[in-house]
């Protein structure tokens, strides 16, 4: 399965919950502190990496405060073969 993670604009976030109620894995929560807006930001909590960067949180966040990034698979080693010229 993708994976990716998630960057949260947390001094811009008005702490909505529409990124929460969107994510398929759930690992988006409110944090437990206050930003300058007196908001409760959104913050990604994903210690098993169960993010798949499906960007759905992004999608729907009025003030475009999430970043999504992907992780894309390191190509496979291209096969090596040898050939007799002669
Ligand atoms: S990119 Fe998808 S899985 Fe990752 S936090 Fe956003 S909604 Fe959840
Ligand atoms: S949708 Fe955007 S503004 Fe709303 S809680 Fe998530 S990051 Fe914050």
């Amino acid at each position: 399965m993708a994976t990716g993670r998630i960057v949260i604009d947390v001094d811009r976030c008005k702490g909505c919950e529409l990124c929460l109620e969107a994510c398929p894995q759930d690992v988006i929560n409110l944090g437990d502190y206050f930003n300058a807006k007196g908001y409760r930001p959104a913050v990604l909590v994903d210690p098993k990496h169960e993010c798949t960067g499906c960007a759905l949180c992004a999608v729907v966040c009025p003030d475009g405060c999430i970043t999504v990034y992907r992780d894309v698979p390191a190509p496979r080693a291209t096969q090596v073969r040898e050939v007799a010229l002669a």
